[in-house]
């Protein structure tokens, strides 16, 4: 018997067969993040592989039977997808694995466009938490969807082909810079200064307008491309997100820097997991939009779209709802911040998760006094400890940094909140909400198999 509690580190742990395991899956995993930059793009490539894999949509009015495999795409932001089980789901409840699939970006302001000094611009409204600064003299590319008047759609994407052009936020050159090198990190940029530029050719014969000349000749360009006009805007949902792909870090490749890893590095894995389970329990798996906002509208792990699929599980056994969600269980997978030796002083280094040392559970979040968490029970972290430990999961367990520097939450209250025994478990992460974050291959594989053993 261990007397003292040693972490442990995935790849010392690994031999040359899951080291292989653990590469390949990165692989997979690299082309899922390539995909799903938004959570619109994040949704359909979800259904895209959960039809390949057998799933059908899902009706609120079907009964479901045992083996049904459906998905629920809902508003082409959140996704869920259901497996159903032998056991009876009254008693036994449903697995349920949560993860966001939204990240920071930057959206379109509502009337983005103007010219100014030659060059046309589209102004940008930041979503969820940022540095600013990041944001700028970095390749962008223009995601999303903008609605024709009729109630026809059409998506965007430009800047992810090498043919593609991309966009770009101008900073301030280190040689005038003086005055912005005194001010705070916070303030050195401003949100009303994240302007990208789209365009500086001016059109030849631009008609009634002769002012914005290059204005007129990139509206024109994205009429005959897309059918739109300046009003559209209105109706679109468009945003900036980093162009480019997911990387190999370090001489080894060992670890990945990609855009959007918060939270698409839970959502994959828990797919994954859904997708190869053989399980006698019925399995949801949920991947919910506007996280990084708040969990709040239609789309956010706030609405009750999660009730009513339970429901209308409940429902097709005759059982009660509410006694289906008081014998659930959930993991709700989300990043954490990783032990970075750089900013140590931020870290209670006793208490900190670390790169490739596994799936890393938060028995809590929150800020100050632990406010606003769902503060999972010593019961139900002594069940997945059993849970992961008999299927040979390498876990870690820490907090979000220090105490009261800082904190933050993720979605695991809300499910909380539904009556439902939850627990954080997730990846820890470097550069959390930076345009390229970093994470280790051992740790995505890591929260695999945690989910897997979880499923089972
Ligand atoms: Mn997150
Ligand atoms: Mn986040």
């Amino acid at each position: 018997m261990e007397l003292k509690y040693t972490r442990k580190n995935v790849y010392k742990e690994a031999d040359g067969a899951e080291l292989e395991k653990i590469y390949d899956f990165a692989e997979g995993y690299k082309h899922f993040l390539d995909n799903s930059k938004t959570e619109r793009d994040a949704s359909v490539e979800a259904e895209k592989l959960a039809l390949e894999n057998g799933f059908k949509p899902f009706s609120f009015s079907e009964k479901l039977k045992a083996g049904d495999k459906r998905y629920f795409l809902n508003r082409g932001k959140n996704i869920f997808l259901i497996k159903v089980g032998k056991e009876d789901v009254a008693k036994d409840g449903i697995r349920i694995m949560v993860a966001h699939v939204d990240s920071p970006r930057l959206d379109l302001k509502p009337n983005p466009m103007y010219e100014e000094a030659g060059l046309c611009y589209l102004k940008t409204h930041y979503y969820g938490g940022i540095k600013k600064y990041q944001w700028t003299a970095i390749p962008l590319a223009l995601h999303g969807v903008v609605m024709l008047p009729g109630g026809k759609k059409k998506d965007v994407c430009i800047g992810e082909e090498d043919s593609d052009p991309i966009f770009y936020i101008t900073d301030l050159l280190p040689h005038l810079a003086s005055e912005q090198s005194q001010k705070t990190l916070g303030k050195a940029i401003e949100g009303e200064n994240l302007n990208a530029v789209v365009g500086g050719l001016p059109a030849v014969d631009c008609g009634e307008d002769e002012k914005e000349t290059v204005k007129a000749a990139v509206l024109n360009l994205l009429n005959k491309k897309y059918g739109i006009t300046e009003v559209d805007f209105q109706c679109s949902e468009l945003c900036f997100v980093p162009a480019g792909r997911a990387r190999d870090v370090g001489f080894d490749g060992a670890l990945i820097s990609a855009y959007g890893h918060d939270d698409k590095v839970c959502a994959y894995p828990e797919m994954r997991a859904i997708f190869d389970c053989d399980s006698p329990h019925t399995v949801v798996a949920v991947f919910a939009d506007k996280e990084e906002v708040g969990s709040d509208g239609t789309t956010g792990m706030q609405s009750k779209v999660i009730s009513d699929v339970i429901e209308t599980i409940a429902h097709s056994f005759n059982a009660n709802p509410i006694e289906v969600r008081y014998n659930s269980k959930c993991i709700s997978a989300d990043v954490t911040a990783g032990y970075d030796p750089t900013y140590a002083s931020v870290f209670e280094k006793r208490n900190s998760t670390y790169i490739s040392c596994g799936a890393a559970v938060s028995k809590y979040t929150g800020a100050r006094g632990k406010s606003s968490t769902n503060d999972t029970s010593a019961e139900y972290m002594g069940f997945i400890r059993d849970v992961f430990d008999k299927d040979g999961v390498i876990w870690q367990t820490g907090e979000l940094g220090a105490i009261d520097l800082g904190g933050g939450g993720t979605v695991a209250k809300y499910i909380g909140n539904l009556g439902i025994d939850t627990v954080d478990v997730g990846v820890p992460v470097l550069s959390m909400h930076a345009p390229y974050e970093l994470i280790s291959k051992a740790d995505v594989y890591a929260l695999y198999k945690a989910c897997l053993a979880f499923c089972k």
